[in-house]
C-alpha cells in the first residue's frame, strides 16, 4: 500500500492527545445533551470514549454549561476517562471563560467561531478575550469556520470587491474564498495576542461535499496549521455516511486533515457512538488507521437461501464491536484481524482464505455444512445449530493464541 504524504503541521497538543503529522489522524465527536445536565454530560462522554472518540466536545452555550464543565471533567476522572474535553462557543464565550476561570482551566481547548466573534473589529475585543485566556492558560484553539455562520462583515466586503471587478467571480467561488480569508486572518490575529502555531487548529466546514474538498485543498495549500475536517451537517442515515466519506476520504488520501468528525444527525433517541464508529470506519477502509477487525461479507444473492447468513454478519460484527474495548487492552494488534463471512460455495472459500478467520456458508442447494478457513487453511468443517456459537469459539481461540501478551511474549523469546 503506497504511503500517503501527510502534509507538515506544528504537533498541537490537546490534554494528553497529540494532533499534527507526526501523529495518527485523531477521532473526535461532539455530545448532544445538555451540557448543563453534568450526569447525562458524563454518560455521554464516557460512551463516546469508550467507542474511540480521542477527543470530545462539548457546547458551552450559557452560565449554567459554564458552570457545570469542571463537574463533568472531575466526574469523568473519577471514572478513569481521562479524554480531552473541548469547550465549543459561540457568541458569549468571551464572557463565559472570564466568569469561569475554573471551566477555562478544566477544557483542554476552546473552538472559537470566528463568524461570531468579529475578529479584529475595533470596537470588538471578544476574540482577543478568548485568545488571551488560551494564552494564560496554555490552551490550544480550533479556529472553526463555518459556511452557516460565516463573518457577515467579511463576506459582504469580500462581496462588493468582486463586483466592482471587470470578470467578477462566481459567488460560490468568493464565498469559498471568504472562508480561507476568515480561517487565516484569524488564525493571524490569535499568533498576534499569543498564541503559537502549534495552539492552533483550523477548520473550514461546509455542507456540500465539493466544496468541502475545494475550501480545504485551498486552505491546506495556504497555511502550515493543523487542520480539523468534517462535513457539517452531514445529514441522517446513508446520507450522512456517504456524504461525510465522499467529502473526507479525497482530502485524507492527500495527506490534509490531522483530526476527523463526522457530523451525522442521530435518529430520536438513537447512538451517538454511531459518529464515531463511522470515522473510525472510514479511516481504517483507507488502511490509514486500525481500530477494529474487519469482516468482508458477501452481498448475499439468489444463492443464499435464508437470511441466516446475514444474521451471521451481523452477530459477528456486535460480537467484536462488543468484545473491542477488552481486546484493545488485553491483545494488542487485533484490530488488524480479517475475517470474511460468505453467503456460498462460490466466492467464500476463496475470500475466507485471504481473510485469518473465514466461513463459508451453505448457499441454495449445496450441502449444509459451513467450512471454517484459518489462516487461508481448512480448519474444520460446521454444522447444525450450533454454528454461530462455534465460529464465536474459533474466534476467540485465534485471537488469544495470536494476540495474546503471553503469545507475543514467547514469540519475542
Ligand atoms: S458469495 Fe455466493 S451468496 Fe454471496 S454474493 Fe457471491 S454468489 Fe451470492
Amino acid at each position: 500500500m503506497p504511503e500517503i504524504q501527510r502534509r507538515k503541521t506544528p504537533t498541537v497538543r490537546i490534554g494528553q492527545v497529540r494532533v499534527g503529522w507526526e501523529v495518527p489522524v485523531v477521532v473526535q465527536s461532539m455530545t448532544n445533551t445538555d451540557t448543563a445536565d453534568v450526569a447525562a454530560t458524563i454518560e455521554q462522554v464516557a460512551a463516546l470514549a469508550l467507542a474511540g472518540s480521542e477527543i470530545v466536545r462539548v457546547t458551552v452555550n450559557n452560565e449554567e454549561a459554564a458552570a457545570a464543565v469542571p463537574h463533568i471533567v472531575d466526574g469523568l476522572a473519577r471514572r478513569g476517562i481521562t479524554v480531552p474535553i473541548v469547550g465549543d462557543f459561540h457568541y458569549n464565550g468571551h464572557v463565559l471563560l472570564k466568569k469561569y476561570p475554573a471551566t477555562a482551566r478544566a477544557l483542554a481547548k476552546y473552538r472559537i467561531n470566528p463568524g461570531n466573534v468579529s475578529v479584529g473589529r475595533k470596537n470588538d475585543d471578544n476574540f482577543r478575550t478568548m485568545v488571551e485566556c488560551a494564552v494564560e492558560n496554555q490552551k490550544p484553539v480550533r479556529i472553526g469556520v463555518n459556511w452557516g455562520s460565516l463573518d457577515q462583515a467579511l463576506l459582504t466586503r469580500m462581496m462588493d470587491e468582486n463586483n466592482r471587478k471587470a470578470d467578477p467571480l462566481p459567488a460560490r467561488d468568493v464565498m469559498m474564498e471568504a472562508m480561507v480569508v476568515s480561517a487565516l486572518d484569524s488564525a493571524k490575529a490569535a499568533e498576534h495576542y499569543g498564541l503559537r502555531a502549534d495552539q492552533i487548529i483550523l477548520s473550514a466546514k461546509v455542507s456540500g461535499v465539493r466544496d468541502l474538498i475545494d475550501v480545504y485543498t485551498n486552505l491546506a495549500g495556504r497555511c502550515s496549521y493543523a487542520l480539523h475536517l468534517g462535513l457539517t451537517e452531514a445529514g441522517m442515515g446513508a446520507k450522512g455516511l456517504i456524504a461525510s466519506t465522499a467529502g473526507l476520504a479525497p482530502l485524507l488520501l492527500a495527506g490534509i486533515g490531522d483530526t476527523i468528525r463526522v457530523s451525522l444527525t442521530p435518529k430520536p433517541g438513537g447512538d451517538r457512538t454511531e459518529e464515531v464508529q463511522a470515522a473510525q470506519q472510514i479511516l481504517q477502509s483507507l488502511s490509514i488507521r486500525s481500530f477494529m477487525p474487519q469482516v468482508t461479507s458477501c452481498p448475499g444473492c439468489g444463492r443464499t437461501t435464508s437470511t441466516y447468513f446475514q444474521e451471521l454478519a451481523e452477530q459477528i460484527q456486535s460480537y467484536l464491536r462488543a468484545s473491542m474495548p477488552e481486546w484493545r487492552k488485553q491483545y494488542p494488534g487485533v484490530e488488524e484481524l480479517k475475517l470474511a463471512v460468505m453467503g456460498c460455495v462460490v466466492n467464500g472459500p476463496g475470500e475466507s482464505k485471504h481473510a485469518n478467520l473465514g466461513i463459508s456458508l451453505p448457499g441454495t442447494f449445496e450441502d449444509p455444512v459451513a467450512p471454517v478457513y484459518v489462516d487461508g487453511k481448512l480448519h474444520t468443517t460446521l454444522r447444525g445449530d450450533s454454528i454461530v456459537a462455534e465460529f464465536k469459539d474459533i474466534l476467540d481461540k485465534y485471537v488469544e493464541s495470536h494476540y495474546g501478551r503471553k503469545s507475543a511474549e514467547l514469540v519475542g523469546a
